[in-house]
């Protein structure tokens, strides 16, 4: 068997449901990066704008000396509930993926696998290095580029059959393999689905997403207020949006079984999570990508469902959070949702 073959069968056996591989050469997209981010598009991610971040991302071989080949991998998700529940009254909206265990370590962890076993499949030393979501590199494109999958309109890599539910990792080799071809033509072709459908019209024509506007990272990245237009806009999320994932015919067909499972409620209380400890929040979602938000990032989302879905108790709770908090960004939050919870009832667009 090719060597090629070898490794992806190995990658198949480590849990990956996808792999391809492909060159360290430029990505395709990395001019689009560039105007993304001279367009401010990347928000408060000023890491991504740093100039070793840029070249990084400009030159993948960069990030392994002698690098030849990007060997590239996709982990599937369960797919967020669906039919969304009846009763919404208090209950809040964590995005499918950060139900489960965090997934930078899932996929570093079968990455690591796969490099150990690198040697023995070659019949050589090898040099490589795994690259996650922290790593600087254009991994949607490497990936579309090793034959995985499309680039759809809402900014996702679709592989055939499963979707956008997937994570993606790379594992950068000196091993000179051969590349994969790209995938043809566009699944999207005229739907346009995900773009009327983001609450926010946070996706923009090239197929990127403006950060600013996106509830994903107002919710997880974003450090102090969220400006008040789009809070409303925000619904129920208290940690992440799968609307543009989830509207996708392509992803109508996607497995709903994957090897990891949920370990925490995709709809928790929004009263009791106001009411927990930092040291009590911190415990219940150890482990999972829940922390990236911080406990001042998550109360600041929680006071904002609150006001939007208007529960009964919401208003003493968010008084007496209130009057013990000490962040003047949080405090302005709670002072907006206790003035929406006093003012009538307007349905907000989910
Ligand atoms: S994650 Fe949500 S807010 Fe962000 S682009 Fe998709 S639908 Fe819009
Ligand atoms: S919803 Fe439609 S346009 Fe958006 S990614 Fe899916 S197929 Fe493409």
């Amino acid at each position: 068997m090719p060597l090629e073959s070898e490794i992806k069968a190995e990658a198949i056996k480590l849990g990956f449901v996808v792999c391809g591989i492909t060159t360290p050469a430029q990505p395709e997209t990395f001019g689009a990066f560039q105007s993304w981010i001279e367009a401010g598009c990347h928000a408060g991610m000023d890491y991504l704008a740093r100039p070793g971040s840029l070249s990084a991302r400009e030159n993948p071989a960069s990030l392994l000396p002698g690098c030849r080949s990007v060997i590239c991998v996709g982990l599937s998700y369960p797919p967020p509930e669906q039919p969304a529940p009846a009763s919404r009254s208090g209950l809040g909206l964590i995005a499918a993926y950060a139900l489960l265990p965090d997934y930078h370590h899932v996929v570093q962890a079968g990455l690591e696998k796969l490099a150990a076993r690198l040697p023995g499949l070659a019949g050589r030393s090898v040099q490589s290095k795994v690259c996650v979501d922290t790593s600087p590199i254009l991994e949607k494109d490497l990936a579309r580029r090793a034959g995985l999958g499309w680039i759809g309109r809402n900014s996702l890599l679709y592989a055939p059959r499963l979707g956008s539910y997937l994570f993606l990792g790379e594992l950068l080799t000196d091993l000179e393999l051969l590349p994969d071809a790209s995938l043809q033509g566009d699944p999207c072709q005229d739907c346009r689905r995900c773009v009327d459908a983001c609450p926010t019209q946070a996706l923009r024509p090239d197929r990127s997403v403006d950060a600013r506007r996106c509830l994903s990272y107002l919710t997880i990245e974003h450090r102090g207020s969220i400006q008040s237009d789009l809070r409303p806009l925000l619904g129920w999320r208290v940690f992440g949006c799968d609307t543009c994932q989830a509207v996708c015919p392509l992803n109508q067909a996607a497995p709903t079984s994957a090897s990891a499972l949920p370990v925490i409620s995709a709809h928790p209380d929004l009263l009791e999570e106001l009411a927990l400890s930092q040291a009590a929040w911190k415990a219940k979602y150890q482990g999972t990508p829940v922390l990236r938000a911080g406990y001042a990032g998550y109360r600041r989302n929680l006071a904002v469902a609150l006001a939007n879905l208007r529960p009964e108790g919401a208003f003493q709770a968010l008084q007496a959070a209130l009057e013990e908090e000490l962040s003047p960004d949080l405090r302005d939050t709670f002072r907006w949702a206790l003035e929406q919870l006093q003012a009538p009832d307007v349905k907000t667009k989910s």
